[in-house]
């Protein structure tokens, strides 16, 4: 696999980064996860945006203009010919040489990674048909999961609970509400309305959460922007959720707890097919 570091495509096992790099001593760094089907990419723009907001709000320098990072992306899917899969993106604030916990003088260079990972049945995933279960655990996250940090191992807890539960993912919940899953935003369903927490810095602004709610809104669907209960999702008509890297997932099981009957619902299934659509036509 060819991957990308500040400014040179390489063999993955020739690609270094300084043990000095904050990223890995601090989790200073912030990433992005952009999808590829038909080896375009999915949502480019609003990853892009996304990025730029995570890097301002962390006070770190761009290594590259949103127009270069989208040709480092198209280089590397045609340089590992990737069909379907995903690219992952991450920046660090660079590394010092030495370990400080001040920022580094405003000369020391970020550091620019990006990588793909080949995923050949993302569109048509099967686990789509039957859905997925989930635990839910207490949120002891930071207060800005607004910003999207490399600091994930809360998050690989949650899966790692989940997974000694029999389960697939973990639903975050704190005050009693849930904030969102691992990694991705949670929604109900009631009825005909399509229940999702409402933006803050409690949770991440999914790009697919934006994408799915305007689809949703553009197919007379009802959106109410709300936190829920796990006792509500429980009893909720369907369950799901979105995310880059998964699409719109559906959600059958709650805490050991069936969701309508532990079958996908339709909205979820409709939901699934118009963004993998509309996304395929509108790809970069
Ligand atoms: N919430 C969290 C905590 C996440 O890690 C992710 C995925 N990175 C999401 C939500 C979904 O965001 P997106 O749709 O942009 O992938």
């Amino acid at each position: 696999r060819t991957v990308y570091v500040n400014g040179e495509y390489l063999p993955e096992t020739e690609a270094k980064v300084s043990v000095f790099d904050r990223g890995f001593l601090f989790a200073d760094g912030v990433y992005e996860v952009t999808s590829v089907l038909d080896g375009k990419l999915v949502d480019f723009d609003g990853h892009a945006k996304r990025l730029e907001r995570s890097l301002n709000e962390l006070e770190m320098k761009a290594p590259a203009t949103s127009d270069e990072l989208l040709e480092i992306h198209r280089e590397l899917v045609a340089k590992n010919g990737i069909d379907e899969g995903l690219v992952y993106l991450q920046i660090t604030r660079g590394a010092p040489g030495d370990r400080d916990f001040a920022y580094p003088a405003a000369d020391v260079p970020p550091t620019l990674v990006l990588f793909t990972q080949n995923k050949p049945g993302l569109a048509d995933n099967p686990t789509a048909k039957t859905g997925i279960k989930v635990i839910s655990v207490p949120d002891v996250r930071w207060g800005r999961r607004d910003i999207k940090t490399v600091q994930l191992l809360y998050p690989s807890m949650g899966k790692m609970m989940a997974k000694a539960a029999g389960c697939d993912d973990a639903w975050m919940v704190e005050d009693g509400k849930v904030t969102e899953g691992t990694s991705n935003n949670a929604y109900i369903v009631k009825g005909n309305k399509i229940i999702t927490r409402e933006l803050s810095t409690d949770i991440l602004h999914g790009i697919t959460r934006a994408a799915v709610l305007q689809m949703a809104r553009e197919a007379q669907m009802e959106v109410e922007e709300r936190a829920f209960t796990i006792d509500e999702a429980q009893s909720a008509d369907e369950a799901f959720f979105t995310s880059a890297s998964a699409f719109v997932m559906p959600v059958v099981e709650i805490d050991g707890v069936p969701v309508a009957g532990g079958k996908p619902g339709p909205i979820a299934a409709r939901l699934r097919e118009i963004y993998i659509d509309e996304s395929r036509k509108v790809a970069l």
